[in-house]
């Protein structure tokens, strides 16, 4: 099997963005070569399979990637991602489920996810169904299913979380991950979206976590033990995927000790997994303090750290490193894979810049894992791309606002929540979360901005510079031969 030789590295202050740029490149442009060597008819056979592994950054928008690049690497170096040869500006779409003939100009993970993985547009919250009708909106991991491809799905996320499950089940909302949510009304969910309409006793398709058990995906890595330990009658969902020929994983050694031809259930956290990396002191961004002079106080900068609760968890690198050997194990046809970084999105809403700069490193870390594969397997169509914009932007020092504050009579400082953060190589780099008020509870919004998609594999030489989601839909649909959605 492959291996990675430069993430065995635990911090980036111990590593440079010009080794990363090396190895990938080197890795790259040789591996096909020695791949193309191989004499064994089978093993070429195996080569030749067709895959497609799509990566979806949560809330993963330009402004994120930036401010984690400048973390890490400062403004000189590259994530893997960029390193890929094609690259495109993604619209995201939204429809009112209200009048699904206009739009919103926000998205959510479901919505978003949905298109992606159907092809077509819906209502905020929706795992692919259709707005106002219900209409269950085959998708890709299905249709793929159906040719012959094996499946998998890997997140940072609880399984039945928005991204993974609108992939793989069916829902008028998101909320309606296990039976418990079935039961009642929800008061901020609209009525056509009650998750009552998906009961089964109303004909409906169960929770989400019943449809993930019924599924059939050979490979489910990620979180929500909670949900997985309902049941509806005497066994658990657990026990049920167990009977269904799932191996269970419940730790890093467990991922370690488990045979390639498993179906692979893992179910590493309560909910979602925890955080690669905090704020030093469990700092995040907070409101500017004004003294009783009536200056303006600023938060002191502060650096990342590993977040000791982390241990013993598997990177989203690893489990994706397992799905893509379970899957390519002995399979000369190919596979559908979707990998979620889902906590980039959930930290950038908690304002918390280290945490998302953690996630988002971790992510490209997957991301690597799949490019290296797909330089093993030529036949691999690779997209990296994101759900929708997050609140987090990169704004000036605070010595520019005093700079400005002494020239004008009104002073001026950031309004939102700021905080200063030093950089690996030294610098200093303000991050400002300004999209809503709410001190907690809801806290920072998504933002509707285009996204980026990064792209490589075959046949992407006329990727038009701006596309749509469905757009991704269709090209990974084109590649495993499965016709395209209009
Ligand atoms: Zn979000």
């Amino acid at each position: 099997m492959y291996k990675i030789a430069y993430k065995k590295i635990a911090h980036p202050i111990f590593t440079t963005p010009i080794i990363l740029t090396a190895f990938i490149s080197l890795n790259v442009l040789l591996a096909p070569l020695s791949s193309q060597a191989s004499p064994s008819k089978n093993l070429t056979d195996h080569l030749s399979a067709t895959n497609v592994i799509l990566f979806i950054g949560d809330g993963m928008d330009e402004h994120q990637i930036t401010m984690a690049r400048n973390y890490l690497y400062s403004p000189k170096g590259l994530f893997a991602m960029e390193q890929m040869p094609v690259r495109s500006s993604v619209k995201v779409q939204t429809l009112r489920e209200d009048n699904p003939k206009q739009f919103r100009h926000i998205a959510d993970s479901a919505n978003s996810a949905t298109t992606l993985a159907t092809g077509v547009l819906t209502s905020k919250g929706r795992i692919a169904t259709a707005a106002l009708t219900n209409h269950a909106l085959p998708t890709i991991l299905e249709d793929a299913q159906r040719a012959g491809y094996r499946t998998g799905i890997v997140t940072t996320a609880s399984l039945t979380d928005a991204t993974p499950a609108a992939f793989a089940s069916h829902s008028p909302h998101r909320d309606c991950e296990s039976p418990e949510e079935m039961k009642a009304r929800h008061p901020f969910i609209p009525p056509t979206q009650q998750c009552t309409h998906n009961q089964k006793k109303r004909g409906g398709q169960g929770s989400i976590v019943e449809q993930l058990i019924n599924a059939n995906v050979d490979v489910l890595l990620g979180g929500g033990r909670k949900y997985f330990k309902q049941s509806v009658g005497k066994s658990s969902f657990i026990e049920q995927a167990q009977h269904k020929g799932y191996a269970l994983l419940q730790t890093q050694t467990d991922i370690q000790g488990t045979p390639e031809h498993s179906k692979l259930l893992g179910l590493f956290s309560k909910k979602h997994l925890p955080i690669e990396w905090i704020g030093e002191n469990y700092r995040r961004a907070k409101k500017i303090k004004t003294d009783a002079d009536g200056h303006h106080i600023y938060p002191q900068p502060f650096t990342c750290t590993p977040n000791t609760r982390f241990k013993n968890t598997p990177t989203l690198s690893q489990m994706t490193d397992k799905a893509l050997q379970t899957l390519s194990h002995n399979n000369t046809k190919g596979f559908f894979l979707v990998v979620e970084g889902a906590l980039i999105d959930k930290q950038a809403h908690k304002r918390n810049p280290c945490g998302q700069i953690g996630e988002l490193r971790a992510f490209d870390e997957s991301i690597s894992t799949g490019r290296e594969f797909a330089s093993k397997f030529p036949n691999t169509l690779v997209i990296v791309t994101a759900d929708h914009g997050q609140a987090g932007q990169i704004v000036p020092l605070p010595e520019s606002y005093e700079l400005v504050s002494n020239a004008v009579t009104a002073p001026q400082y950031p309004t939102g929540y700021y905080a200063v953060l030093k950089t690996l190589s030294g610098e200093l780099m303000a991050i400002s979360y300004a999209t809503n008020s709410s001190p907690k509870g809801m806290w920072e919004m998504h933002t509707g901005t285009n996204v980026p998609a990064f792209m490589e594999g075959p046949e992407l030489k006329n990727v038009p510079v701006t596309i749509d989601q469905r757009y991704i839909n269709n090209l990974m649909r084109q590649h495993l031969k499965l016709g395209t959605i209009q």
